[in-house]
């Protein structure tokens, strides 16, 4: 049964958009480009976010909006054509391309999967071109890459063989340890999606068995699963708890006993709960309100109150799949909160209610609350930073500690007087 209460909420919304996760999606498959197909403040968006300077040549750019395309005096397909064609001319080493719609592209219903048609039958296969929404209006930005991977899944071909599909962009060298686990485990045939070049997708099939990385991959999971794959239901691998159900559903599936499982990962368990212990005496007893915005905040909010003792006053989510929720949802302490949707303005007078030690939010609240004084931590660092797998749970619990460290060296630190 489940440990939480489930509540709906809806009315404005403060969150990052789909496009955002071109920051992480480009790194993963340096042979791919994704091509925004929006205004000003997408590029502003997208290189603020990726940090890049105006110069470099990054793999993604924005194909821009003129107030001409918007107020329809332009044939916006055939400019858009133009610019895919220039850029291919300068980007002989794309192989993808991702055409990426926005909040204006959908507003002046750009059909973005008629202009990929067409380019992909005058490229003949030397490039392939996709397309995908990271708008705004009815997406937030982890459901970016959701968008991504589904737009992928009709070029997998197909396979019967079992397999393990690790699915959900993660640190590459996370996922190397992930994949030698698996190995000790004694299971072998194991891909990932997405693949480090997006030219090398694993195939799927009937023997396919899906373990997802992260919760946010709704579309994506239902596409493989038509495609005959088993997506597994666990919990995800946040923190030592969630990372070992994770590895103990696979090793269930291929047949590992659980003596090799025990062997394997007692020892990496020892390791991580003895590099988490500091961070517990920072943790235990602050109080956590997580606001909505990542689709990350269950597994969080369960790590952090079974792990590492934090008290949990509002667990927030954009969406709730309960499906692939189920077991996170019973991993919650007895009447924990969890709100799905968003009322930003009730939520923040929640927030001040109940004057929490840590509010997990959007970059976009989080100076605010700061200004009156309350810590926070940026949601959209998870999905920046290396934080799965048992190894890496002391790091995930040093990113909730580090805000409340700063705010007690600050509030030690006395004026100076002259
Ligand atoms: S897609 Fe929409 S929300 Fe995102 S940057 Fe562009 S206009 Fe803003």
């Amino acid at each position: 049964m489940s440990g939480a209460t489930l509540l709906k909420e809806t009315g404005p919304r403060e969150v990052f958009c789909g496009l955002t996760s071109i920051v992480w999606l480009h790194r993963r498959m340096p042979d791919a480009f994704f091509l925004v197909v929006g205004s000003r403040t997408c590029a502003h968006l997208i290189q603020s976010a990726a940090g890049v300077m105006i110069f470099a040549e990054p793999r993604f750019g924005t194909a821009i909006l003129e107030e001409r395309d918007l107020a329809g005096l332009a044939d916006a397909h055939d400019e858009l054509n133009r610019v895919v064609k220039d850029l291919l001319d300068r980007r002989p080493e794309i192989r993808t391309l991702f055409l990426v719609g926005s909040c204006p592209s959908e507003v002046i219903k750009i059909d973005l999967l008629r202009v990929a048609e067409k380019l992909n039958n005058e490229l003949r296969g030397k490039v392939t071109v996709i397309n995908y929404s990271g708008s705004g209006i009815e997406t937030t930005f982890t459901q970016g890459e959701d968008g991504a991977l589904k737009a992928l899944v009709p070029l997998m071909q197909t396979t019967n063989k079992e397999q393990l599909l690790i699915v959900g962009t993660l640190a590459n060298a996370v996922e190397d340890r992930l994949i030698k686990i698996f190995g000790k485990f004694g299971i072998e045939n194991i891909h990932s999606f997405p693949p480090r070049n997006s030219t090398n997708l694993p195939s799927i099939g009937l023997g396919t068995k899906v373990l997802l990385t992260q919760p946010y991959l709704t579309e994506t999971s239902r596409e493989l699963k038509d495609r005959g794959a088993e997506i597994l239901q666990t919990s995800f691998p946040l923190g030592v708890e969630g990372s070992r159900k994770w590895m103990e559903t696979a090793a269930k599936a291929f047949h590992v006993p659980q003596s090799t499982v025990d062997a394997t990962l007692e020892p990496l368990i020892a390791r991580a709960q003895k590099a988490l212990a500091p961070f517990i005496e920072q943790l235990k007893g602050k109080k956590l309100f997580l606001l909505p915005e990542s689709q990350l905040e269950i597994p969080l909010a369960r790590f952090l109150h079974n792990e590492c003792g934090m008290d949990l006053i509002e667990v927030g989510t954009p969406y709730l799949n309960r499906e692939m929720m189920k077991q996170e949802l019973d991993l919650l302490p007895i009447g924990t909160q969890v709100v799905e949707g968003q009322h930003v303005e009730k939520q923040l007078d929640r927030v001040r209610e109940s004057s929490p030690d840590l509010v997990v939010c959007g970059m976009g609240l989080a100076n605010p609350l700061e200004a009156e004084g309350i810590s926070t931590k940026w949601s959209i660092e998870m999905v920046f930073s290396p934080i799965h797998g048992i190894d890496q749970a002391a790091d995930l619990a040093e990113l909730f500690a580090r805000p409340l460290h700063r705010k007690n060296i600050l509030s030690q630190k006395k004026p100076q007087t002259t």
